[in-house]
């Protein structure tokens, strides 16, 4: 679990590294034995490290010194729900919250769009940060199989069947959400039909060695 812990803090250190996270505003974590191990509320991400990565069991117990991420129940609830993912990455990256902002899904406008598992990126109805509804509004809009999510008014959430492939969506989806901004400052973007958006999700999942959750 030692080795999770620091890959989850080291996660945290890449995406800062990218911009997509910075003060407090995300939080990282991994499924683990029993529950998940997750990023601290309340913590500089400059501070965050292996030791102060909180552990939670399936229930919502933490464990430790420190208190869990005050949108541990998303995680959770996301791993209770969702066989298929081991990581969540949550930030506020700028294109992304900019967009959630509007509340509207990111269309099919760049085949990657596909990457998060369906034909558009949806945006989760708002509801105040930590709560139970945020959750079940998280949950709706990743229904499906869906890898990624904006949440209104808020920020990104980025799954992955592990840490690599849940930060790669996040800095991904954050790059898609750029490109639409700046398509749509140039013009009106041309919308990908569904045949094709299928066509490309059907290549991404028989493409490289992991490339479902890649
Ligand atoms: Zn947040």
């Amino acid at each position: 679990m030692t080795g999770t812990r620091r890959a989850v803090a080291d996660t945290v250190r890449w995406l800062m590294a990218r911009g997509l996270y910075a003060g407090t505003s995300g939080n990282v974590s991994a499924r683990a034995a029993g529950g998940m191990l997750i990023t601290p509320t309340g913590v500089p991400c400059d501070d965050v490290s292996a030791a102060s990565i909180v552990a939670m069991s399936a229930d919502g117990t933490a464990r430790g010194r420190l208190a869990p991420s005050s949108e541990w129940r998303i995680h959770l609830d996301i791993y209770r729900r969702r066989p298929d993912v081991g990581a969540v990455v949550h930030t506020h990256s700028t294109a992304a919250t900019a967009l959630s902002c509007l509340r509207q899904p990111i269309p099919a406008f760049h085949y990657m769009v596909a990457k998060a598992g369906g034909d558009d990126i949806r945006c989760a109805r708002y509801a105040t940060y930590g709560t139970a509804a945020l959750s079940r509004n998280a949950l709706a809009a990743l229904a499906g199989g869906r890898r990624a999510c904006l949440l209104a008014n808020h920020g990104l959430l980025a799954l992955g069947q592990d840490l690599v492939a849940a930060r790669a969506l996040a800095e991904e989806v954050e790059a898609l959400c750029a490109q639409l901004i700046a398509a749509r400052a140039a013009g009106r973007p041309v919308i990908l039909p569904a045949g094709e958006m299928k066509r490309v999700r059907a290549k991404f999942a028989t493409y490289g060695p992991r490339a479902s959750l890649r």
